[in-house]
C-alpha cells in the first residue's frame, strides 16, 4: 500500500504545484516605472503570499523596488519578474508598509546587496508585528515560508524626499491600514504607489489597528496631487477617478455616515443595518465578507473620540 501510494501522492502534489503556481508579471505603468499586480484572493502556497501589488523603477544605477514580498521565495519570484525587464540589480528596496507582503522579502534583497529603506514609523511597526505575521503566514505558506527572515527596514528615514538612482521618490505617511503605512509618489512620472491606502476591484479592509480617519485624510491628500496613474495596494493599476469611487468614496462614507452616527451615540447595530446594502460598492470583491466588519471598526474608532 505504502509503496504504491507514496509516489502517486508525490506526483499529484507536484502536479498541483506546477498547475497552480502563480508567477508575478511586470507591466509598464509609464516610462521606466513598472507594476506587479498580485491576485485579489488570500495568501497561498501557490502565490507565495504575493496577493498584493509591488512595483519598481529602472534607473541607470540599478532598480528601486517598492515592497519586497511576503517570503524568501516570494522575493525570488519578484526578482525573476524584474529580470524579464532589465538586467540591472535591485539596489534599493522601499517599503510602503508593515503588513507581511510589504517587507518579509527584505532580507533576501539585503543579502544580495540592496539597501532597504522605509519611513521610521513603518520600520517600527514592522519590528512590532514581525513575529505575529510570520506565525500567520505559516498557516498559508507552510514549508514555503522556510528561510524567510523578518528584517525591518535597516535604513529608517523621516518623511521626505529620497533621491535614488537619479529618481525622486516622495514618501509620506498614510497611517490607514497599519500605523506607519506610507505612499511613494513619483512626481516626475505622475505615478502614485499608494501602499494599502487605495484598493480597487475589491473592498478595502479596516482592521482593528487601521484608522478610517487617517485613511480619509490621506486619500484627500492623494487626490490633491492629481496622480496620472495609481498603483493601488490591491487591484489593477488605475486612474484617480476609479480610486475615488472604490476607495475615496468609501472612506468618506465611513466617516460621514458611520462615524457621525457613532459620535451622535446612535446604537451601533441599527447603524450597521441601515448601511448594510450599498449599491455603489457591492460589486467589489470581498464586499460580503468585509463591509459590516469595516463599519463596525469605523464605529468603534469614532465612538472613542
Ligand atoms: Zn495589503
Amino acid at each position: 500500500m505504502r509503496m504504491l501510494f507514496a509516489p502517486l501522492l508525490f506526483i499529484l502534489a507536484l502536479g498541483a504545484d506546477a498547475a497552480h503556481a502563480w508567477e508575478p508579471r511586470a507591466e509598464k505603468v509609464v516610462d521606466n516605472v513598472y507594476a506587479i499586480v498580485g491576485p485579489l484572493g488570500q495568501r497561498s502556497a501557490e502565490n507565495d503570499g504575493l496577493n498584493a501589488n509591488f512595483g519598481f523603477v529602472v534607473t541607470p544605477h540599478g532598480v528601486v523596488l517598492i515592497d519586497s514580498g511576503a517570503s524568501r521565495l516570494g522575493a525570488q519570484k519578484l526578482e525573476a519578474a524584474i529580470r524579464k525587464i532589465t538586467q540591472q540589480p535591485v539596489r534599493w528596496v522601499v517599503n510602503t508598509g508593515s503588513q507581511d507582503h510589504r517587507w518579509l522579502g527584505n532580507a533576501y534583497f539585503a543579502s544580495k546587496g540592496a539597501e532597504v529603506v522605509a519611513l521610521a514609523r513603518t520600520a517600527a511597526t514592522q519590528a512590532e508585528y514581525g513575529a505575529q505575521h510570520m506565525e500567520g503566514l505559516k498557516r498559508f505558506l507552510g514549508k514555503r515560508l522556510d528561510g524567510t527572515q523578518p528584517l525591518p527596514a535597516p535604513k529608517a528615514v523621516e518623511a521626505g524626499t529620497l533621491e535614488l538612482g537619479g529618481e525622486t521618490l516622495e514618501l509620506a505617511y498614510t497611517d490607514a491600514h497599519f500605523p506607519g503605512d506610507a505612499w511613494v509618489w513619483l512626481p516626475k512620472h505622475g505615478v502614485m504607489f499608494s501602499g494599502d491606502l487605495v484598493y480597487v476591484d475589491r473592498l478595502l479592509g479596516v482592521l482593528p489597528w487601521s484608522s478610517v480617519r487617517s485613511g480619509q485624510r490621506a486619500f484627500h491628500a492623494l487626490a490633491a496631487l492629481k496622480p496620472a496613474r495609481i498603483v493601488p495596494g490591491h487591484g489593477r493599476v488605475c486612474d484617480l477617478a476609479q480610486a475615488q469611487r472604490e476607495t475615496g468614496d468609501y472612506y468618506d462614507f465611513l466617516v460621514a455616515q458611520v462615524g457621525a452616527a457613532a459620535k451622535e451615540m446612535e446604537p451601533m447595530g441599527a447603524t450597521l443595518d441601515r448601511y448594510a446594502d450599498l449599491p455603489e460598492f457591492r460589486h467589489l470583491k470581498n464586499y460580503g465578507d468585509l463591509h459590516r466588519a469595516n463599519m463596525n471598526r469605523a464605529f468603534i474608532e469614532f465612538e472613542s473620540q
